[in-house]
């Protein structure tokens, strides 16, 4: 980033929280699928925080964090303990919030990115910690101006894992492959949904040229994360250069609009007060990391992918950047594993995403058809993407799509020759009875008629000779 030719240094820390995808809550039973029932319906007096109710761990939970703490190369601790934080808003009915402060889970972690040069970039983890979700208000009328606000326990209790990193980020579109690789190792954890509505949450601080640094609450998209700071980075600089100073404050972002807006509570002087849980037991988790077991995560597979699949390297970080894509490419690679790659990383993905579709929407043997239809040279590249944007449109209108073939038949896409014929002669057979009863009756003429048949069902791009010879041997004795 430039300021007048002059270099201006982006300075950024963010703290994410990741919603664990338990079953139960953090400390009762409530289910944490909450999202399509009605407000207030998974709630119990543990987490709607009723006098002498008493927190249990779900140790599902603690095993889910130590697995990314492990996966981010944290240093464990020994011994890991509860504390409550002090606080009063209504979406937090104890007053207070379960969440670990001077003996977090796990410090001092890793996650490597790439920097704005595509060089790799190591982005430190200061802290891992669990707490619960509080629950959430929903403002009728607007965040700004509510006429009333409803609030729900349903949400209240779901384990969060907070990640914190040291300020290593540099701008807005590192913080963005952070959160991408962030999420990424958490989804190959199978500890984290990212398509669930509120999943993921981000704090940012910014700072630029050693001023003040500001905080951006609650940024609940990874785009928001980057526009965000974007915008934050012009506001910042354009006050400097007119002379202002930058205050320490909290801001909030405004999805909509794409700004922030300072935000009046003063949570900096607030004092939570922090004390230890005392209706919790202190937790061994090093001793309890040290059973766990990884899986084969982000970096590992796209290794694998250059050895196994002969990817490129560019095509390997962008298969393995997404659980879904990794997994659709190792099912649908069985022909040309580095044609498929290149179809896969460069167009489906495209494709996708203009569609705003998931790559789990396509049926893999679609998709293993179309690239043996190209890989045999059946079809050209061109004529291939056309088939593919065919089928994703099915798809999205409709759930289903035909067949490669079926498709490339429909729009005459084929090369001379091959399926397309057979097919339209297998179709002319059973629709000419006539034509073809007269044939056998010794009338030369019929034969042309059907060869013409064909032809026009292939749009004359077909070669008559082969066809004749197709519509022969279909029409010899015993296969009728
Ligand atoms: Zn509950
Ligand atoms: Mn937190």
């Amino acid at each position: 980033m430039s300021r007048g030719g002059k270099l201006v240094n982006m300075i950024i820390g963010l703290e994410v929280h990741c919603q664990l995808d338990t079953k139960s809550k953090l400390f009762c039973g409530c289910s944490t699928d909450y999202r399509d029932d009605g407000p207030n319906t998974h709630s119990c007096p543990i987490c709607s925080g009723l006098p002498g109710s008493l927190p249990s761990i779900n140790k599902k939970a603690v095993e889910y964090a130590i697995r990314v703490a492990k996966s981010l190369k944290c240093e464990i601790c020994e011994e890991s303990e509860f504390s409550r934080k002090n606080y009063f808003y209504p979406d937090l009915p104890k007053g207070f919030q379960i969440t670990q402060y001077d003996h977090p889970l796990a410090l001092k972690g890793i996650l490597t990115i790439d920097d704005d040069e595509g060089l790799e970039k190591i982005v430190r983890i200061t802290r891992i910690h669990l707490e619960e979700d509080p629950g959430r208000l929903v403002h009728k009328g607007g965040v700004d101006r509510p006429k009333y606000t409803l609030v729900d326990y349903n949400r209240s209790g779901i384990p969060l894992i907070e990640i914190v990193t040291e300020p290593d980020l540099r701008s807005p579109q590192e913080a963005r492959r952070y959160l991408q690789k962030l999420r990424a190792t958490l989804e190959y954890l199978s500890v984290f949904d990212s398509e669930k509505e509120g999943s993921l949450r981000v704090d940012a601080n910014i700072s630029i040229e050693g001023s003040e640094r500001v905080e951006v609450k609650n940024i609940t998209s990874y785009k928001g994360v980057e526009k965000a700071l974007t915008f934050e980075y012009t506001r910042q600089k354009n006050a400097l250069r007119r002379g202002q100073k930058i205050i320490r404050e909290t801001r909030h972002f405004v999805e909509g609009r794409g700004v922030t807006t300072s935000s009046r509570s003063k949570e900096m002087e607030q004092d939570y007060r922090y004390f230890p849980e005392p209706d919790l037991l202190p937790l061994r988790v090093k001793e309890w990391s040290e059973k766990i077991s990884l899986p084969e995560l982000p970096d590992a597979r796209r290794e694998r992918f250059i050895e196994q699949y002969s990817c490129s390297p560019i095509h390997a970080k962008t298969l393995t950047g997404d659980l879904k894509v990794a997994e659709f490419y190792e099912k649908v690679a069985k022909i040309n594993p580095v044609l498929c790659a290149t179809w896969v990383a460069d167009t489906l993905l495209g494709e996708l995403y203009y569609r705003n579709m998931s790559v789990q929407a396509v049926p893999h043997e679609r998709f293993i058809e179309l690239i043996a239809i190209l890989d045999a040279g059946k079809i050209t590249e061109k004529s291939a993407v056309e088939v593919l944007r065919n089928l994703l449109d099915q798809i999205k209108d409709s759930g289903i799509c035909e067949s490669p073939n079926e498709c490339i038949v429909r729009l005459n896409l084929g090369k001379t020759g091959g399926d397309a014929i057979t097919k339209a002669v297998g179709e002319v057979i059973s629709e000419q009875k006539t034509a073809i009863k007269d044939l056998k009756n010794g009338k030369k003429g019929a034969m042309n008629f059907l060869v013409g048949q064909v032809m026009k069902k292939i749009r004359g791009r077909g070669d008559p000779q082969e066809i004749n010879l197709l519509l022969e041997q279909a029409l010899s004795p015993g296969d009728e």
